[in-house]
């Protein structure tokens, strides 16, 4: 129940499908009791075509492919209906077309809408009139775009709410929230046999005299410059949180132990070379950890955690690698679903 929770579109889906069984399979047992084979044949498909592909979502969690076939699926069914049941088929194309904005995106919904609205408003079937005809066409297509601006703004503010629900507004960089959930992920796609994670943590030397020296907007601004000059050095693909005051995160995904000391010492020269405040250079200190096969989230960060005291004990504007964990990994088979993305909260 928490997967329909979470997932919305396949809860719609999933929606859509009891809604279909439950509408249209007494319909097909209807028509094999009067021997109408064919026609009950087509309920049936309908059913199937949206049943099946629902099955297949929720066990692979693979939405998308499932969706477009439901779409598909839909599209023949509700020609299907019109062509069979005239003028009362066609109520069900205007539920059909709603339901193109949950399967896919903006653009393909209205190709799928428009384009059945055209056929069956071309084959006409029980339309004797024009005006039947053109009342058809004018409310199918007003669905249409009516439903279009509707998915348009929740897909935006969905954007939106995502964007403020996973990013520092002052930095703009990732939260802790969504570093949680990035680290579960890499641990997993690494424990799977994938390129192994690292860790930066990054944090400001001396930040506290910054703060006091020349006041407190002066910190935020080079806090905004520092998250500015590691992103612009970094491959896209990695990802900086800030997690604290004056801490940040670096994310590196498929890391070697070269690749992530050579990662680390080029964030400290580059800050210590760019970031200034009026009468010196602004300093990081910065721990590196590189992911152990099979270790937890929390030790692997605790590893990190302890590499940045040891380079701010070292005498800070420097990066320490922390050494391998000293227990022996667990095999992969057991890390998996242990407590991963409860790990880091
Ligand atoms: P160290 O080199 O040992 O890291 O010393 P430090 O002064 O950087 O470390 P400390 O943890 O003592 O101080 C961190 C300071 O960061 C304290 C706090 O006032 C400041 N700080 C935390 N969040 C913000 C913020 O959002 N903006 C500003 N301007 N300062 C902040
Ligand atoms: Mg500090
Ligand atoms: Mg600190």
């Amino acid at each position: 129940m928490s997967r329909l929770r979470a997932d919305y579109a396949l809860a719609s889906v999933a929606f859509l499908g009891a809604v279909a069984t439950a509408a249209i399979l007494p319909f097909a047992v209807y028509r094999f009791w009067n021997r109408e084979y064919w026609q009950g044949a087509v309920d049936l498909l309908v059913v199937l075509a949206v049943v099946l592909p629902v099955i297949y979502a929720w066990r692979s969690g693979r939405n998308r492919g499932a969706f477009l076939l439901i779409l598909l699926g839909g599209w023949i069914g509700s020609l299907a209906i019109t062509q069979m049941v005239g003028l009362a088929g066609h109520y069900w194309v205007y539920g059909y077309l709603v339901m193109t904005f949950v399967l896919a995106e903006l653009s393909v919904a209205v190709i799928a809408g428009l384009s059945l609205v055209l056929v069956t408003c071309i084959l006409g079937a029980g339309m004797e009139t024009p005006i039947m005809r053109f009342s058809y066409a004018a409310t199918a297509v007003l669905v249409v775009f009516l439903s279009a601006i509707g998915a348009f703004q929740v897909a935006k503010q969905r954007r939106l709410l995502e964007r403020l629900a996973s990013t520092d507004p002052l930095t703009g960089a990732l939260n802790r929230r969504q570093m949680a959930v990035d680290l579960a992920h890499e641990v997993n796609v690494a424990g799977r046999g994938g390129a192994l994670p690292a860790v930066l943590i990054l944090d400001l030397d001396h930040f506290k005299q910054i703060n006091d020296q020349f006041g407190h907007e002066m910190g935020d601004r080079v806090l905004v410059e520092f998250s500015n000059v590691v992103r612009e050095l970094v491959r896209r693909s990695d990802r900086l949180y800030r997690i604290g005051g004056e801490e940040f995160l670096l994310l590196l995904p498929a890391m070697d132990e070269a690749g992530t000391r050579v990662v680390a010492q080029k964030v400290v020269q580059q800050v210590a070379d760019r970031l200034r405040v009026p009468d010196r250079a602004v300093t990081t200190s910065v721990g590196a950890a590189l992911w152990s096969r099979g270790e937890l989230v929390s030790s692997w960060l605790a590893r990190a955690d302890s590499a940045v005291y040891q380079a701010k004990q070292a005498g800070r504007n420097r990066a320490v690698l922390a050494a391998a964990p000293q227990h022996r990994p667990l095999p992969a088979q057991q890390n998996q679903g242990r407590r991963l993305s409860d790990d880091v909260t």
